[in-house]
């Protein structure tokens, strides 16, 4: 996966490796290396400001740096960036999102989870891939399907709960999405059900109308976690969505779809640093077991090492 990203930085540090000798390189080399790495990242979909502050982050790290004559040359210099990388995203702490919903069972019941992102990004297909975890795991789940707006919206979300044996928590279209999650959250307590997964609204263009909307079912629902779905493929228009809807609703953290048709990789580390929000799974495919966990760390790890 990302295999474009990969090599981008494969390809970097073995230039590193093969320019740097046991005396520090000149601000000629420092300065072709620069321009080299930022290109091959923003060509692998890394967003100009965060490939910028990556360059820069790991150019200092090889000004005055000189290597021992003896010793493993190219591992010391790949951790070299990777503790530059993991400082540079040391903002952002990584979430098991599985653990973390099950550990807060232990306090309260239902869970509420609000899915929030435009239409087509996989806002529906998450939520199903998510609460089939949760089921695997021996947990229940109601749906609220607050997107009373889009036509065939209840029905696209009726098919997967289908699938799934979920009940579907509806009330017709155009009525208020606050009170289809408010009805929903109460059949979870009435009926002792451990998960609510709210889904909403997505119009593709800022629309503050619907962002009025979805600050209401948050305000109104109290989600444990609010989770921005964000599709890989789309990189720089969903980081523009995701901060636009950020100016009214709480984003705690978010899922990245569409990995699997996506090696150029760059997104994940743009949504990372521009967001500050753990990414809790990245979406691999159609099916409701392709949703695999992230891990900062690990990302990194698989770049750089
Ligand atoms: P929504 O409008 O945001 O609810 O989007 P859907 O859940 O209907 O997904 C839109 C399309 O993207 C569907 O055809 C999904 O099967 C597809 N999709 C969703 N997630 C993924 C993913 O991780 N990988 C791939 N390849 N397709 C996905």
């Amino acid at each position: 996966m990302f295999d474009k990203l990969r090599n981008a930085f494969k390809s970097f540090t073995n230039t590193i490796v093969n320019s740097i000798t046991t005396t520090e390189l000149s601000e000629d080399k420092l300065s072709e290396i620069r321009d080299n790495l930022f290109m091959q990242l923003v060509e692998s979909d890394v967003a100009v400001d965060v490939a910028e502050a990556i360059c820069d982050a790991i150019i200092n790290y090889l000004r005055g740096l000189k290597v021992p004559r003896f010793g493993d040359k190219e591992l010391m210099i790949r951790n070299g960036i990777l503790e530059v990388m993991n400082k540079l995203f040391s903002e952002i702490q990584d979430v098991d999102l599985i653990s973390e919903v099950t550990r807060e069972l232990q306090v309260k019941k239902p869970v509420i989870l609000l899915f929030l992102g435009p239409n087509g990004y996989g806002k529906t297909t998450t939520i199903a891939k998510v609460t089939h975890q949760l089921m695997k795991r021996g947990y229940t789940a109601v749906w609220a399907a607050a997107d009373t707006y889009r036509a065939g919206a209840i029905e696209q979300l009726e098919g997967h709960a289908a699938r799934l044996g979920i009940r579907v928590i509806k009330h017709g279209y155009g009525s208020d999405p606050a009170a289809v999650a408010y009805d929903a959250i109460n059949h979870a307590k009435n009926k002792g059900i451990d998960y609510v997964m709210i889904d909403t609204a997505g119009r593709m263009h800022t629309d503050v109308n619907l962002m009025n909307e979805l600050s209401k079912v948050q305000r109104v629902s109290k989600p444990d976690l609010s989770i921005f779905i964000a599709d890989a493929l789309l990189g720089n228009e969903a980081l523009d969505i995701a901060k636009y809807y950020s100016k009214y609703v709480r984003i705690d953290g978010l899922i990245v779809t569409k990995v699997d048709a996506y090696p150029k990789g760059g997104a994940i580390l743009t949504f990372l640093y521009e967001l500050k929000r753990p990414i809790y799974f990245l979406g691999t495919g159609q099916n409701y077991d392709d949703l695999r966990p992230f891990n900062k760390m690990e990302f990194f790890r698989q770049l750089i090492l």
